[in-house]
């Protein structure tokens, strides 16, 4: 099937190999293989001539706002939860802190199920639907899954998640609230990615693995999109984004160039990546110039543990077309992060989700962002994703006798004022 199923897409392009392959339900080059990560193309000048600062204002607060950069049917219901158009908020007083120009933070944690994750997996279960599939899976250890889990539940088909014997609690606990059937693979995080992908071909189901799947970037690029409607022309100097497969900061760099080429920015915010110190491949890549080797991955962060991204050629292309760069920073540093973000910006966030923030202060002190510079941290999770980094960053609460003396006395001894 090549005819185009939404109004302004035109084909899909290798982004290894260059080859075109026309629009429809694939996953990666037929050509290539795995690698072969494909790259959904559009007609912009289609785009531009319905996609308006004009006609935006009368759409919905959501991402389906941008029906035409979206490889969706306009025409299709869409679940009802509210995806995206997540707030900004300046924070000077965390500015203050890691000495940054002005600072933004957007909370992304704000989406139904609390990451970053539900752009993606929303546009997943859209093209699940319009390729007749009654069942979606995704081989994750956290948001992916949990958010595939909650957009399933919405719209009414099954989830199955392959999930690597490790895996946070709190995110397992979702998906078994949203019902999805989650099996638990005795082995690696690969050999649970090579079970899905198995399971998908011999049965029908309906792959969403970002890391394969060339439909969830464009759902993750939506907050680049975002990010250009929301400051137009005074668009931050920087965007800093938390890195695990690449998807999240490629797709976020492929929205803030579209929005370039249809006139709503006048220049392109430069990209800084973080990763976390001990699990650091696309770090390493980035700094040596070479392809990517897969490192181990060992970090609290555990949204950002990736020892084999797949999307590390989009990231990286991401990050230099923009003038970019990228820091790995180590887990004391993302527990300080979550700490300074609630009490300096208001904003819980989870390791992964803060981990920006950690690196933006790595940034200024190495001089790579400017203290005269606006940034822009996307704040990818919700914090109460994972309970234990919490209260390792945040501490224990104080226990008294209710009585005043003992009140005035504790106070007193965590320097706390009292009037
Ligand atoms: C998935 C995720 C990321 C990173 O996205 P990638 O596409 O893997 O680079 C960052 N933060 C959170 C909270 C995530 O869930």
């Amino acid at each position: 099937m090549s005819a185009p199923a939404s109004g302004c897409t035109t084909d899909l392009v290798c982004l290894l190999c260059g080859r075109h392959v026309p629009y429809g339900n694939v996953q990666t080059c037929p050509a290539c293989g795995p690698e072969g990560i494909l790259d959904v193309r559009y007609d912009y000048d289609c785009v531009a001539r319905t996609m308006t600062r004009e006609s935006l204002e009368g759409r919905s607060r959501d991402h389906w706002r941008y029906a035409e950069l979206l490889p969706v049917s306009p025409a299709s219901a869409k679940p009802r939860l509210h995806i995206g158009w997540t707030p900004v908020y300046e924070v000077p007083r965390l500015a203050k802190e890691l000495g940054a120009g002005r600072l933004f933070l957007k909370d992304d944690g704000r989406n139904p199920t609390s990451s970053f994750k539900d752009r993606a997996s929303s546009v997943a279960v859209m093209k699940a639907l319009e390729f007749g599939a009654r069942t979606v899976a995704c081989a994750s250890t956290g948001n992916a899954a949990s958010s595939l889990a909650g957009l399933s539940a919405s719209v009414g088909i099954r989830s199955v998640i392959f999930l690597p014997e490790r895996a946070p609690e709190p995110k397992v606990t979702q998906l078994l609230v949203f019902g999805a059937a989650v099996v638990k693979v005795r082995g690696t995080y690969e050999q649970a990615f090579d079970l899905c992908r198995s399971a998908c071909g011999k049965f029908g189901w309906y792959n969403r693995n970002s890391g394969t799947n060339p439909f969830c970037v464009e759902g993750k690029k939506t907050a680049g999109l975002e990010i250009a409607e929301q400051f137009g022309s005074s668009v931050p100097d920087w965007v800093v984004v938390s890195v695990g497969d690449g998807c999240t900061i490629g797709g976020i760099g492929k929205g803030l160039d579209e929005m370039l080429h249809l006139g709503f920015i006048p220049r392109l915010p430069r990209l800084l990546g973080v990763q976390a110190e001990c699990a650091r491949p696309i770090v390493n890549a980035f700094e040596s110039g070479s392809d990517l080797v897969p490192t181990s991955a060992e970090t609290i962060a555990d949204s950002i543990a990736v020892g084999t991204p797949r999307n590390w050629r989009r990231a990286l292309a991401g990050i230099k077309k923009s003038g970019g760069s990228m820091i790995a920073v180590p887990d004391g540093e993302i527990l300080d992060a979550i700490r300074i973000t609630a009490r300096l910006g208001g904003v819980f966030g989870e390791p992964a989700g803060v981990a920006g923030v950690a690196g933006l202060r790595r940034a200024i002190i190495s001089g790579v962002i400017g203290s005269d510079e606006s940034v822009l941290v996307v704040i990818t999770g919700n914090g109460l994703k994972d309970i234990d980094s919490a209260r390792r960053a945040a501490g224990e609460p104080i226990s008294i006798a209710p009585e005043i003396s003992s009140l005035e006395k504790a106070l007193a001894q965590r320097g706390d004022a009292i009037p």
